[in-house]
């Protein structure tokens, strides 16, 4: 068995969203004779994380609904690295999804080192599908499932059908194919995401 890890590593000058400093991690350790201590300030939308639907829906669910059985088990990955701009419905209606499915887009995304403003996203028509076929989630190698859409459609589509959204993965030394999925996000009670451990495990199988 080979496990992938397609998490990203946490640490103060790390990429963040748009390059904000107010998003970058705050790491402070204290040594006191020879007991050392961290404090950690960490937004919930850093690096590899999990979206809960509260992040885009006023008094909408908070992160610990999101069950962790959705987020263990069987999990697709589709290699778009042709892909430029954005992930179009016409991109993914030919691929193998079907209804229950975690799926993970891997795409240019993943070769890139810093943050890359114009970064690959999941458009509105896309998310729509995807909506409409009834998978259980969706992960993308950005840290944004969407961008410049006004009103956040992409978000908004995937929410209102249940579906679990993973942003900031790194999938540049995984290749598409069948694998199992372990996402271990902090169990956060109240937030709208939480920074989650993610690997996946090849040449198994799960119920
Ligand atoms: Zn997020």
């Amino acid at each position: 068995m080979k496990i992938y890890d397609i998490s990203a590593p946490i640490f103060e000058g790390m990429p963040v969203y748009k390059n904000k400093e107010e998003k970058q991690p705050k790491i402070k350790t204290e040594t006191n004779g020879h007991v050392t201590e961290s404090r950690l300030e960490l937004d919930v939308h850093t690096g590899t994380h999990i979206d809960s639907p509260l992040h885009m829906i006023n008094d909408g669910p908070t992160f610990e609904t999101i069950d962790l059985d959705k987020l263990v088990g069987q999990t697709k990955v589709f290699d778009l690295t042709s892909v430029n701009e954005k992930i179009s419905k016409a991109d993914v209606e030919g691929l193998n999804i079907e209804s229950g499915d975690f799926i993970l887009f891997k795409t240019k995304n993943s070769f890139d080192e810093n943050f890359n403003f114009e970064f690959i996203f999941l458009a509105e028509d896309a998310a729509a599908f995807l909506a409409e076929r009834g998978i259980r989630g969706v992960g993308i190698d950005a840290l944004g499932v969407e961008r410049a859409q006004p009103g956040h459609p992409t978000h908004k589509a995937l929410f209102g059908a249940d579906i679990i959204v993973i942003e900031g993965l790194r999938l540049k030394e995984v290749e598409e194919g069948e694998y199992v999925m372990v996402a271990a996000p902090l169990k956060l009670v109240g937030t709208d995401a939480s920074p989650a451990r993610v690997i996946l495990m090849e040449g198994v199988t799960v119920e």
